[in-house]
């Protein structure tokens, strides 16, 4: 049997470079794709350390693009040769919440996503239900194709904030999420800016022309307030997931709070009167939903600067090395300081 080079979740701790047998079609609606590339995501990590939900011996990625190799006999909207982007999240079609429009509450999203809880991209090939694919025009190459899947979270957040040309806006936190939200802004708000503790991080922030403060040096409340002039920000996009009660003290009265970075390890005391009173309006969401086709049209027409998005594109077998750069010891499982944006393996 044919076999191909993979990186399988071992279990918490141990990610094992290790080759496996080439999988074929079996399901009739599925697709085989050559994967092109594939980026490694800070939920990568967090699996790894054993704080995001996880199956054991699974081939983990869930941000790759590659070429459809083999289809099954119910696949009609692709063809070999196709290439095409992926969303990771395979959502049932038959719940409730399928059903009323919102797939990102599908009872059975959190068991079948791709990287996850089956096989994703972490591989020479992945197998892949045809529905999950998007195709990608000549104009996006394969490794802003990899991120399809993360910039239609980050749509998804734009669909619910409907962000305004004099709206102000602060965002905590700038890992790839954080960077994306701020490319919006940019392009569309009166005023943004980011906060980061992570030396590499803030002078990827200070590259794209953004105002940058790093929360253990200054007062962040006493920064947002100068300088939107007495009045906080209009958005606060939490995109660390451990600072919210921070996110609630830099928002206006009426103002919108977007709680999007996840960390299940943490906890939070706020004060309800508060929300009430100052009538924060607090918009929870999850994952993309229906932004797949709107987030590949925004690379299509170049309408965010990705250029210090991508810190290193290396080689597949060079991928152990990357955590490393993403601020993880995979030895201790320690983190220290991060020396990269986003990272992609390529084929
Ligand atoms: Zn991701
Ligand atoms: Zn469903």
């Amino acid at each position: 049997m044919d076999k191909m080079k993979a990186y399988v979740f071992k279990d918490v701790g141990n990610l094992v470079y290790e080759e496996k047998p080439i999988p074929h079609v079996k399901d009739p609606d599925d697709v085989l794709l050559k994967v092109k590339a594939v980026g490694i995501c800070g939920s990568d990590i967090k699996i790894i350390e054993g704080k995001h939900h996880f199956r054991p011996n699974t081939v983990l990625g869930h941000e790759f693009c590659g070429e459809v190799i083999e289809v099954g006999t119910h696949v009609h909207h692709f063809k070999i040769g196709d290439r095409v982007a992926i969303d990771n999240n395979i959502r049932c079609g038959f719940c409730s919440f399928c059903r009323m429009g919102l797939s990102s509450q599908c009872v059975e999203i959190k068991t079948s996503a791709l990287g996850v809880m089956r096989d994703g991209g972490y591989a020479e090939y992945c197998l892949v239900p045809e529905k999950q694919c998007f195709v990608l025009p000549d104009g996006i190459g394969d490794i802003l194709g990899t991120q399809v899947e993360t910039l239609a979270t980050v749509v998804n957040g734009m669909n619910t904030l409907l962000m305004l040309p004099y709206d102000y806006v602060l965002i905590l936190g700038f890992g790839p999420i954080g960077y994306l939200f701020s490319q919006f802004a940019k392009n569309i708000a009166a005023k943004v800016a980011v906060t980061e503790i992570d030396p590499f991080r803030i002078n990827v922030a200070k590259e794209c022309g953004l105002t940058v403060w790093n929360p253990n040096e200054v007062d962040i409340e006493q920064k947002i307030t100068e300088f939107t002039y007495g009045r906080k920000a209009d958005i606060v996009i939490e995109a660390t997931g451990n600072a919210i009660e921070q996110a609630l003290k830099c928002v206006t009265p009426g103002g919108k709070l977007l709680p999007f970075g996840m960390d299940s390890s943490i906890t939070a005391s706020i004060i309800p009167n508060d929300i009430t009173r100052w009538a924060t309006k607090i918009l929870g969401l999850y994952l993309g939903q229906n932004t797949m086709v709107p987030s590949i049209r925004i690379y299509q027409e170049n309408r965010l600067n990705m250029g210090p998005f991508f810190t290193k594109v290396i080689p597949f077998d060079e991928g152990l090395g990357a955590f490393d750069l993403l601020g993880l010891d995979m030895k201790t499982l320690k983190h220290h300081p991060k020396s990269a944006m986003k990272i992609v393996m390529k084929m």
